[in-house]
């Protein structure tokens, strides 16, 4: 049953190669030899983000897993460009947050709106009209794109809500979050009826809302994974603040004051951080309150550790408008909704060795290509000093230039690596 809502799925992730590059010479009837006219490969497509609130689940996810962005066209002779790679937009719920599979670091937090690139596609490789100067003017080389990132990646889904209900299934969560908001959850009279958390606006005043989530009911040892709740409370881990509602009727032969503490203890068993979050108390069924005793025991209980107590009938809509403007002066006084920091960062690729680059010999300019080395060369500032020297070190311990003088390679010659030329000196 709890399966039903995926609140966490893993997926893989790639964004489109680059195109290459094409070699290609202007042909032309009686024209001996035409210059070099070969177009750039296009870019691949990147894999992007995007909130979308009409979801509540990642469910999508669990039937697909592997993303892909299109691959940019290789270029062609008299110049055109090959065609750049199509994006891939994939839609997540608000709140869900992007996770790197192999260390669970925070890649982004998906709260906002704007669009986030996860992996970019790979850059187009060069024509060989690039590569004509005066003195080369037959360049036999054009070069390879670029690969796509790719990524491993878990999301998570953490609801981004003001407020959550919490309190043992039963007592009203779903009911009052009907009556406050333009929200739909199933209401029923039995237990567990909540698998989804539900998110309801509540509109206070002009300018005035909040968010209201009711989450699926905390159970006694769910903290210890009894149950549904354990799951779900990382659904309010956000909330800036929490409506804790008992039933005070005794309908249900329940002691508000004993459901009242046990609910505290599974937060505090859960989190200690979710169980200092300020507590506002909703002694809800007023309407059939059986036992006025009850609801006083509960008032002086909660009061004397300093919680505020509210009756209601979420039901009769008694009371709810009360809870809703105290609720909202409240928010006022509180930080907002916390948005989690990036942790991960991306390593520079750790060097290849120099057998795996593919070297090509053309005219006193020798062109290096290899996955790794142009990914290190996206980390590196050449306009700072330090950095071209730690550069230089690690092609020569990759043996880069111990390849090239056993190619052949002479003092006064040009090597390009990735759009970057340099004159090479032993
Ligand atoms: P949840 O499990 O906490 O979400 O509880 P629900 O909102 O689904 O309500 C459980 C049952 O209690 C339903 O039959 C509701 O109609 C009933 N209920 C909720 N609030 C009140 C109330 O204020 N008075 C009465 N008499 N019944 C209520
Ligand atoms: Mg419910």
């Amino acid at each position: 049953m709890a399966s039903a809502f995926i609140d966490k799925a893993r997926i893989s992730v790639r964004a489109g190669n680059g195109g290459n590059g094409a070699v290609s010479f202007h042909r032309e009837k009686y024209v001996a030899a035409g210059g070099p006219d070969g177009g750039d490969g296009g870019r691949g497509g990147s894999i992007i983000l995007q909130v979308d609130d009409n979801m509540s689940t990642l469910m999508d996810f669990r039937y697909k897993r592997k993303y892909v962005a299109g691959n940019g066209a290789d270029g062609q002779g008299k110049r055109k460009f090959g065609k750049d790679g199509a994006s891939l937009v994939i839609k997540v719920p608000r709140g869900t947050l992007v996770r790197d599979a192999e260390t669970n670091e925070i890649i982004q937090d998906m709260s906002g709106s704007e669009p986030y690139v996860l992996c970019r596609g790979g850059r187009g490789g060069w024509g060989n009209s690039h590569f004509a100067t005066p003195t080369r003017q037959v360049p036999r080389f054009a070069k390879a794109g670029l690969p796509g990132e790719s990524h491993e990646v878990v999301l998570e889904l953490k609801l981004l809500a003001d407020v959550g209900l919490i309190g043992f299934p039963n007592v009203g969560k779903s009911t009052l979050l009907s009556v406050v908001s333009k929200a739909q959850p199933k209401i029923a009279n039995y237990h567990f009826t909540t698998l989804f958390p539900n998110l309801g606006v509540v509109w206070v005043d002009e300018g005035v809302s909040f968010v209201m989530a009711d989450i699926p009911g905390i159970i006694e040892g769910a903290s210890e994974g009894a149950g549904l709740g354990h799951d779900f409370l990382r659904h309010i881990d956000r909330c800036r603040l929490l409506v804790h509602l008992v039933d005070v009727s005794g309908s249900e032969a329940r002691d508000p004051v004993a459901d009242f503490d046990a609910i505290n203890a599974e937060l505090a068993q859960y989190s200690p951080a979710l169980a200092e979050r300020p507590q506002i108390v909703a002694a809800n069924k007023t309407d059939i309150l059986e036992n006025p005793e009850n609801l006083e025991r509960l008032r002086a209980h909660v009061e004397a550790l300093g919680y505020p107590l509210m009756e209601m009938s979420a039901a009769a809509h008694q009371g709810t408008w009360q809870l809703v403007q105290q609720i909202a002066e409240r928010l006022s006084a509180l930080p907002p909704v916390r948005v989690f920091e990036a942790e991960y960062v991306p390593k520079p690729p750790a060097p290849g060795d120099a057998s795996s680059l593919e070297i090509q010999h053309e005219e006193g300019v020798w062109l290096i290509e290899g996955p790794w080395i142009q990914r290190l060369m996206a980390n590196v500032n050449f306009s700072d000093y330090e950095s071209r020297m730690w550069f230089d070190k690690v092609l020569r311990e990759a043996g880069v230039f111990q390849r090239l003088e056993t190619l052949g390679i002479a003092d006064g010659d040009t090597v390009s690596l990735d759009g970057f030329e340099f004159e090479y000196q032993r």
